[in-house]
């Protein structure tokens, strides 16, 4: 015993602060003592030979201490320094432990219940807590709740005879020999020779020479995996294996595959769960009430979380998903439909309705024909306005599906009804391109500068329309706020300057969000607020395209009503897509001039670099600089990334708009709504980096007239899944698919920014499961009418999620 204060991490004082902070009631009184006679600055402050005098001493008061389990003095320490290492300062330390002794009293454990640490388990020694804590689990409840990443199913045992070469398969057999074997310099590994009455065959476990020792000749034992083949006999590498049992934990059944931690094999997770299941899964509370669950056949929480772990079969498995998904989805049902009911009591909307012969008009001023979709949308959105309750509807359409003119005719009805209506995007650009179109639409035929009057002919009188962007001077600004006020401005279009402190309306009856997926609800919440000066709420409505999934819409927009436009205008050309490979970057480049001397205009799209923006810049950049001085040097070139700020981005847009450059290099930014009918090509470089709905996106910025447009998707070398993304793309060029299909590859919290979705990580819910979604949906519905406030008492556990659901929300907002 050097007494160097080495056997416990970060010091013996750290250990003994702990205890007597949290467990001094445990301690024996002479123990307790012992601590209190170190001087104040610590055993770290004394001389070894100080330090050996105390420990022995303190020693010998443990050794004679009243409850006679105490362990021997080495133990002691033993124990103490896995007790330091396994909790930080901060939390509660436990006594130390010895063998034999619990590690939690039994009242500690029936108080705590589900709650206890995972280290009251008598299979978690403190170092194996260290690693669950890791991985987010410090609670048996946290522990029972990891959930499986999937199932192997190895099925019941077959005779050796039967295993067929390639599937995954369990046989149960004796063990013939075993033993350690040497595979060239380094590795050393098991091999087993297993047999039954139909066959034998060999088994290896490369890099576990012990195993071995544990597979004594003539035992039973259970083996699954996947057959190979090995000079014409069946043969299992690395196979799964314990000993015969009637309760297989790792073979011969649906076995759980967990997400890990280095450090924590499956085995011990299964070995673990089977503990804290047997012991605890009876204790979790319930958080559906048994009356609603017996109406919805959904199996008890306890029930459930045990068959995840180890179900029965595929049947029972899917019956535990479905009831925890159903938990897991109804809490954010819940919070949607509040905050949809709250705004909707909170103040009433004026009905605006539309006219018959000002909506006939209104379509026949229009240079073409509405399309069955656009009319059906119409139908909904101006059947909202004629109600007192405000409108909060989503307008859903792929990218040049003609949403604009439906916004447009939202604002016609706030005009009818001598209100003011507002469209509010997330770039300038936008904001200006609306602005155009709405000038067209309203006949304000030639009228330049911030503000226009209009002469609609649909309406039978004249308006103003005003664009209000962040780069307007701040007298003009002034201007259209004063305007505003008085309500002689009718429509007002622009960026987030139109929910910026001075703007105030005189009575605003409508305000369009659009590319909704840019604004958070806080935004669109203070728009609205912006038309409350009168006592009503402004009908809103959110237009987006991106394609969102219809369970996925009815899960993030819970809130809002959903109407999609779900058919492109008569006449639009499908942009021709093709993957091109490496080899064939040169011929690409040649096309992009081929249609740049033919008068029309290029993107070339940089690889996404998602480390950081940084790195995107950078390499965008070099993308820009290698096309301008080697492959276009006689064309003209602009470039656009993240780190320009918003003028100088829509400067760059403005100019290639506006025809004075001919190829627009840019990183993903370009993401968003732009309409440059004349471009006619994408390039899209490191494609296979790119999702689906993002690739999507981009391609939407070209199709966009009526000629013949293409994009070329450059991938050098695509793994599996890539490849499948690319050659969907040039399969499809329905949105809604692509979403669809993007979502089932990558998960919506990938497709949609887990930020952006405001979904909390869902465990076990998947989107595609559209039939639970509207179960939950229509139950939170069924819930709130019945009850609330979730007072009773039989949805307190529901009340307490909710509440955090909305707290976490408001949060990422901010
Ligand atoms: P998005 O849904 O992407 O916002 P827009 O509203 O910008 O689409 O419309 C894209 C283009 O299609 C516009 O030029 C618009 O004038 C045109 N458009 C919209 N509806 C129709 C229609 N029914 N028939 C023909 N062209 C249409
Ligand atoms: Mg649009």
């Amino acid at each position: 015993m050097r007494c160097g204060d080495r056997a416990v991490t970060a010091g013996l004082d750290v250990f003994l602060t702990n205890i007597k902070l949290h467990e001094a009631p445990q301690l024996a009184s002479d123990v307790f003592a012992r601590i209190q006679i170190l001087p104040g600055s610590g055993y770290r402050s004394l001389s070894p030979v100080k330090r050996r005098q105390w420990i022995e001493g303190t020693l010998a008061v443990l050794k004679a201490s009243p409850n006679g389990a105490t362990p021997p003095a080495r133990r002691t320490v033993t124990a103490v320094r896995t007790v330091a290492a396994a909790a930080p300062a901060a939390r509660p330390v436990q006594r130390p432990l010895a063998p034999g002794t619990p590690k939690l009293t039994a009242e500690e454990a029936a108080r705590l219940g589900v709650d206890a640490p995972v280290h009251a388990l008598k299979r978690v020694p403190f170092a194996l807590a260290v690693k669950f804590d890791k991985l987010g689990v410090h609670t048996v409840r946290d522990l029972l709740l990891l959930f499986p990443r999937r199932h192997a199913d190895y099925g019941d045992p077959v005779p050796v005879a039967h295993l067929e070469f390639g599937r995954e398969q369990t046989v149960r057999a004796h063990v013939w020999s075993a033993k350690e074997r040497q595979f060239g310099f380094r590795m050393r590994a098991t091999e087993a020779t297993i047999g039954d009455a139909t066959g034998m065959m060999s088994c290896v476990w490369f890099n576990q020479p012990w195993i071995a020792k544990q597979l004594p000749t003539n035992a039973e034992i259970v083996v699954s995996g996947r057959v190979s083949e090995h000079q014409g006999r069946p043969k299992f590498d690395n196979p799964e294996w314990e000993l015969w049992s009637s309760d297989l934990l790792h073979t011969g059944r649906l076995v759980p595959v967990y997400p890990l931690t280095a450090g924590l094999p499956n085995r011990t997770v299964r070995r673990v769960m089977r503990e804290a299941l047997d012991q605890y899964v009876r204790l979790l509370a319930d958080p559906l009430p048994p009356e609603m669950r017996k109406r919805l056949g959904l199996i008890g929480i306890a029930d459930a979380v045990a068959q995840m772990h180890y179900p029965a079969d595929r049947a029972a498995l899917e019956a535990a998903r479905r009831r925890l998904a159903f938990e897991e989805l109804l809490p954010i049902q819940v919070t949607m439909l509040l905050r949809r009911r709250l705004f909707q009591k909170s103040a009433p909307a004026e009905p605006m309705p539309m006219s018959a012969h000002v909506e006939r008009r209104f379509k026949e001023s229009l240079p073409f024909t509405l399309t069955g979709a656009q009319e059906r949308v119409l139908f909904d959105v101006l059947n909202d306005c004629r109600k007192p309750v405000p409108m909060s509807r989503l307008v859903q359409g792929d990218v040049g599906s003609g949403k604009t003119v439906i916004a447009a005719a939202a604002l016609a009805a706030a005009i009818e009804n001598g209100r003011q209506g507002v469209m509010m995007a997330p770039t300038e650009i936008l904001a200006e391109q609306h602005f155009r179109t709405l000038k067209d639409l309203f006949g304000a035929n030639g009228g330049a500068g911030n503000v226009v009057s209009a002469y609609p002919p649909f309406l039978s009188r004249a308006l103003r329309i005003a664009l209000l962007t962040g780069g307007a001077k701040t007298k003009e600004r002034q201007e259209v706020h004063g305007a505003l006020e008085r309500g002689e401005i009718d429509i007002a279009c622009g960026t987030h300057a139109l929910i910026q402190g001075g703007v105030r309306f005189h009575d605003l009856g409508v305000a369009v969000v659009d590319e909704q997926h840019r604004f958070g609800v806080m935004q669109r919440a203070a728009l609205r607020e912006k038309g409350s000066h009168v006592a009503h709420t402004p009908h809103m409505l959110v237009m987006t395209a991106t394609p969102i999934p219809r369970t996925l819409a009815l899960t993030i927009y819970g809130d809002l009503d959903v109407s999609v436009v779900d058919e492109l205008p008569p006449g639009r050309q499908p942009v021709k897509t093709t993957w091109v490979a490496a080899d064939e970057r040169a011929s690409a480049e040649r096309f992009v001039r081929e249609q740049v001397q033919g008068g029309r205009q290029a993107f070339v799209i940089c690889p996404l670099v998602e480390e950081s923006e940084t790195l995107d810049v950078k390499s965008a950049t070099a993308e820009y600089d290698r096309l301008r001085r080697q492959v276009f040097p006689d064309l003209r070139l602009e470039l656009l990334h993240g780190r320009m700020s918003a003028k100088q981005k829509d400067a760059v847009m403005r100019r290639f708009r506006n025809g004075e450059a001919d190829i627009l290099v840019s990183t993903s930014v370009i993401e968003v709504g732009i309409d440059v009918p004349n471009a006619s090509v994408m390039l899209i470089e490191g494609a296979d980096r790119f999702g689906l709905a993002q690739l999507h996106q981009f391609r939407g910025r070209v199709g966009r007239g009526a000629e013949q447009s293409y994009c070329l998707l450059l991938a050098e070398d695509p793994r599996e899944e890539a490849r499948k993304r690319l050659e969907l793309m040039e399969e499809t060029s329905d949105g809604f698919r692509l979403a669809e299909a993007d979502m089932e590859m990558r998960g919506p919290g990938q497709f949609f920014g887990t930020k952006q979705s405001g979904l909390p990580g869902l465990k076990v819910a998947r989107l595609s499961d559209v039939k639970i979604i509207e179960m939950t949906r229509h139950e939170a519905e069924r819930l709130l009418d019945a009850d609330p406030g979730l007072t009773e008492p039989q949805h307190r556990a529901l009340n307490e999620r909710v509440r955090k659901l909305i707290d976490s929300v408001v949060d990422e907002e901010h």
